[in-house]
């Protein structure tokens, strides 16, 4: 198969696995939240979240009516060829995506306010690119909603505040957010280089799986610490009250300059949606995320 339309193929199949279906760590995190909630409102809403995911999954429905704005994140292998081609390719496969699963058209010129009717636009969708060794693309597609995205924050901080700065600001965050992320949340927090850079890491941590700490173990200790501080703010499911306000914390760091603390925290709601494929020069697919 020619490598353009392999690439497009792909790409709206990682866009239509990443709407309707859950990566598996998110779904455990969700059970294991309904498990653990003694609020019985807060019980309810995550009851009614876990049938939704269920119901979506068996019909192939989106899991949301919001079906995001949609990044691309790419890992691209300096021997895989053509890699000139793939923006414009993946332009096409969200044209295709959008009419085939279907998807919500969600991408507004901020001035006009048309709407493209495609979700594609000036800088939509948006790509991350990272070149590493190897022949092989790796593509995420990683569709966002505009609950979870218009709670987003940017603090910049005084070095002297530290962590305790830190702590108190993200906290404050989530107690202003309240309900409007759909909580459950992850919650992704950048932290040091510059403002663009803080909010950057602090999306890009929302990728990491659930269930995998940061490396560094002091890092995963304040990943713990503020899961726990976020999680007594009784805040809950979908803000209606309970202990599950975020399913997890994850920090992402740079260093900084001697003058800036920036704090960058992005939020996504439950409807954690992402899916990863990795596809190698000789025509062979692999999916991260979801079994296909
Ligand atoms: S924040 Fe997430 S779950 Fe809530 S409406 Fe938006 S996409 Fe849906």
């Amino acid at each position: 198969m020619n490598q353009e339309v392999l690439i497009e193929n792909v790409a709206v199949k990682l866009l239509k696995l990443a709407s309707t279906k859950l990566p598996q760590d998110v779904k455990e995190a969700i059970e294991k939240a309904y498990h653990k909630e003694r609020n019985q409102i807060g019980k309810a809403q995550l009851k009614a979240i876990l049938e939704n995911i269920r119901m979506a999954e068996k019909a192939d429905t989106p899991i949301c009516q919001d079906t995001g704005l949609i990044s691309f994140y790419l890992k691209a292998g300096s021997r895989f060829p053509s890699l000139e081609k793939v923006e414009e390719t993946l332009v096409r496969a969200v044209r295709r995506a959008t009419a085939e699963v279907p998807l919500r058209p969600n991408t507004l010129n901020p001035f006009a306010q048309e709407n493209t009717g495609d979700n594609t636009g000036r800088h939509v969708p948006h790509f991350h690119w990272g070149i590493i060794k190897g022949d092989f693309l790796e593509i995420t597609a990683f569709p966002k909603g505009g609950g979870s995205e218009n709670s987003c924050a940017l603090s910049m901080m005084r070095p002297t505040d530290g962590v305790k700065g830190l702590k108190k600001f993200v906290v404050e965050t989530v107690v202003k957010a309240g309900g409007m992320p759909c909580p459950p949340t992850i919650i992704g927090i950048g932290i040091g280089g510059g403002a663009d850079i803080a909010l950057e890491l602090a999306k890009m941590s929302l990728l990491r799986p659930i269930d995998e700490p940061n490396p560094n173990h002091n890092v995963a200790q304040l990943e713990k610490e503020l899961c726990e501080a976020v999680n007594r703010t009784g805040i809950g499911p979908m803000g209606l009250g309970g202990d599950s306000t975020a399913l997890a914390v994850k920090i992402e760091y740079a260093h900084r300059h001697p003058a800036s603390y920036p704090i960058a925290v992005a939020f996504q709601c439950w409807a954690a949606r992402r899916a990863t494929a990795r596809i190698h020069s000789n025509g062979d697919v692999e999916y991260l995320t979801h079994k296909v």
